[in-house]
């Protein structure tokens, strides 16, 4: 089958588009699914640099849509051309990925192979932090970092939809009007602009109720400091490189602050949890409350330029992978 294979972690071009690799078979609780589209998302980067430690050599893609092609022994949940979508399970950067049929979940009419591609991942992590993490109320105020991205256009509509106030940081004039119209009432360029400063200034220097942090080592401290007291830091991501270790004390001396660092494995482990998660945002997909924007799909053998231009910040919204 054709696919992108990593055989040592690096730059972008470790992802080797080879046409000669054996389809998986199915073990038991397994389906081999026949992908329509796989989602590429800022994890497969740090698992690509050696960051996040995967086993080589192997098939990178944590999240995909298709067909169900093949099941193995035992599975009795999915058949045959049933239309599925997943994320959490490596392999989808591929014509064929095997993945555990606990993982999958069925793409509801209305919704599709490439909505459900882009939504699941990115989506489903969306959810979590405005419903879970810390589960947003009306009238609250936001803080999203990189609001034009792929979590954050979903993040920034959500909070929005919520009825949140949402402060939305982004490094350029065509990604803060996409930030604006997922619903973002305050926009800083906090590549340009001090966003300690914008923000104290935007509430009053009361400070916001929440911090959803994807960017790490270049904004999480001032985050802290635009916190109101007893505020939380979701930190979520590394996009700028992982937050160096802090002292915990700070947090007692900034106003009592809470920090997570949570992954959205932990908020779909559970079935019943996975489940509801995928099915409410398909569902906000359908019914057009959440609007998907997939910005570039590329033919499978260009993975190498997504991960760049994902790199680069050149992106905003969701890239996918034509398999
Ligand atoms: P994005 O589309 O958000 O891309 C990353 C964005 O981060 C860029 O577009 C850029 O936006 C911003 N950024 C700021 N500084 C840098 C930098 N130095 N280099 C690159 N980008 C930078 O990616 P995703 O939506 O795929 O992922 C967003 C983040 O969420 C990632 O950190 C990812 O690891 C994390 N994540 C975490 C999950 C979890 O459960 N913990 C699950 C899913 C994603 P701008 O140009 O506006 O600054």
């Amino acid at each position: 089958m054709r696919a992108i294979q990593v055989r040592k972690t690096g730059g972008p071009e470790v992802l080797e588009f080879v046409e000669d690799l054996s389809a998986p078979e199915p073990k038991a609780n397994e389906a081999v699914i026949k992908l329509s589209a796989s989602g590429v998302n800022f994890i497969d980067v740090y698992q690509r640099e050696g960051r996040y430690k995967v086993v080589l050599p192997y098939v990178p893609g944590q999240e995909g849509a298709g067909v169900v092609n093949a099941v193995g022994p035992g599975v009795t949940t999915v058949r045959n051309g049933d239309r599925v979508a997943w994320a959490g399970s490596l392999g989808s950067y591929a014509e064929y990925a095997a993945v555990p049929v606990e993982r999958l979940v069925p793409i509801p009419g209305g919704v599709t192979d490439q909505q459900g591609a882009a939504a699941m991942l990115q989506g489903m992590t969306a959810h979590y932090l405005s419903h879970s993490a810390y589960p947003l109320k009306k009238g609250e105020t936001v803080l999203v970092h990189a609001a034009a991205g792929g979590v954050g256009l979903l993040l920034t509509q959500m909070a929005h939809n919520i009825g949140a106030c949402v402060i939305a940081t982004v490094s350029t004039e065509e990604k803060a009007k996409l930030a604006r119209e997922a619903g973002a009432d305050d926009i800083i360029l906090y590549a340009q602009q001090d966003f300690e400063e914008e923000t104290k200034r935007l509430t009053g220097g009361n400070g916001v109720d929440v911090v959803y942090d994807s960017v790490g080592k270049t904004t999480f401290e001032k985050g802290l400091n635009v916190l109101r007291p007893r505020g939380y830091m979701i930190l979520y991501g590394g996009s700028s490189g992982p937050v160096p270790p802090f002292d915990l004390i700070t947090l007692s001396t900034k106003g009592s602050l809470f920090v997570t660092r949570p992954m959205l494995a932990h908020y779909t482990a559970a079935r019943d949890e996975l489940l509801m998660r995928a099915e409410a945002v398909f569902g906000m997909i359908a019914s057009g409350k959440l609007k998907l924007r997939i910005e570039h799909t590329y033919p499978l053998p260009e993975a190498q330029r997504a991960h760049r231009d994902l790199e680069a910040r050149k992106t905003s919204g969701k890239l996918l992978l034509m398999t």
